[in-house]
């Protein structure tokens, strides 16, 4: 029988306050300012990984923002992209048949006082399968897990969102982020969200994010991008940006389809484990300066090629 809550989030029953994070989170909570705590929230996890506290705020903030009815007393709300963000991902709870998702109050409520009225889906209570409301089946309550004898319930628990947002298998430090772009450019709120997408939960202290104009023909496909990208990498690394070897032992590809901006391809580059590079720390250096290359808006850009097609 698989257990459907490998990717999640478990609280511990007691933990060790934050006031630092609390003092922050609290005072924009209190001014109805939830899109700013949640990004507070967010950047903790991103610097200091995991941590009870912040995805306690996490999870009150991210329900606040799935709410039906607007709270009047909230000025900015959550937004979409926060809801769908990785980071948060290991304190959702995930349908197993459509990959719906959302945050559940029982992760932190005291189960004995739980009254549950139409809930937004319920939990096998010993494997964790979850089933949102659409796809329950409401005369029959036996686990569809193979093999489990479980009745689906409450509470229901974060499962993680394995089907919807994996966790990012990779764990290295990071040295050197390029992402390509073909008609938008990337603005550096962007660029995080690519960031937190590709590399979840990987240090990206002291590195350098870039973004550059994709040079290679639309026509010929996605692997020319990546070729052209490659060879990017490669030429940032000869000329002593990426640490030896970085090219073709350290960099993978992901592409993603970037909701409103098209597609883009980045280029993640590990840290050796040794060297100057594994020792990188501070902030995050942004070179965006990529635009296209005319004021004229009716003319379009000129393309810039660093290297010839081939015939
Ligand atoms: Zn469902
Ligand atoms: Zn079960």
């Amino acid at each position: 029988m698989v257990k459907h809550d490998a990717e999640a989030f478990h609280f511990p029953e007691q933990y060790d306050p934050l006031p630092e994070l609390t003092d922050e989170v609290d005072r924009l909570w209190h001014e109805g300012r939830n899109k700013s705590a949640l990004d507070v929230v967010l950047r903790f996890l991103r610097t200091e990984g995991r941590s009870a506290q912040a995805f306690g705020w996490a999870l009150m903030l991210l329900r606040s923002g799935m709410r039906r009815t607007p709270d009047p007393g909230v000025v900015e709300p959550v937004t979409q992209e926060q809801i769908g963000n990785p980071y948060f991902a290991p304190v959702a709870t995930e349908c197993a048949r459509c990959t719906k998702f959302w945050y559940s109050a029982h992760a932190q409520e005291n189960f004995e006082n739980l009254v549950l009225s139409n809930p937004i889906g319920l939990q096998c209570q010993v494997c964790r399968y979850s089933l949102c409301r659409n796809c329950l089946d409401s005369r029959n309550r036996n686990c569809p897990n193979g093999g489990c004898l479980g009745e689906l319930g409450a509470p229901v628990l974060p499962t993680g969102r394995p089907l919807g947002q994996p966790a990012n298998p990779y764990t290295e430090k990071l040295e050197h982020v390029l992402i390509l772009w073909r008609s938008t450019p990337t603005s550096q709120d962007e660029a995080e969200e690519l960031l937190d997408l590709a590399c979840t939960w990987q240090e990206r202290d002291g590195i350098t994010v870039r973004s550059q104009v994709n040079q290679s023909d639309e026509r010929d496909g996605e692997e020319a991008e990546r070729r052209m990208g490659l060879v990017l990498v490669g030429l940032y690394e000869r000329h002593g940006m990426i640490s030896e070897d970085g090219l073709l032992q350290r960099t993978r590809v992901v592409p993603i389809q970037s909701p409103g901006r098209g597609h883009r391809l980045v280029f993640v580059t590990a840290a050796p484990e040794t060297g100057v590079a594994s020792q990188l720390s501070g902030p995050v250096t942004y070179l965006l300066f990529d635009e296209p290359d005319t004021d004229d808006e009716a003319r379009p850009p000129r393309k810039r090629r660093w290297f010839r097609r081939g015939r």
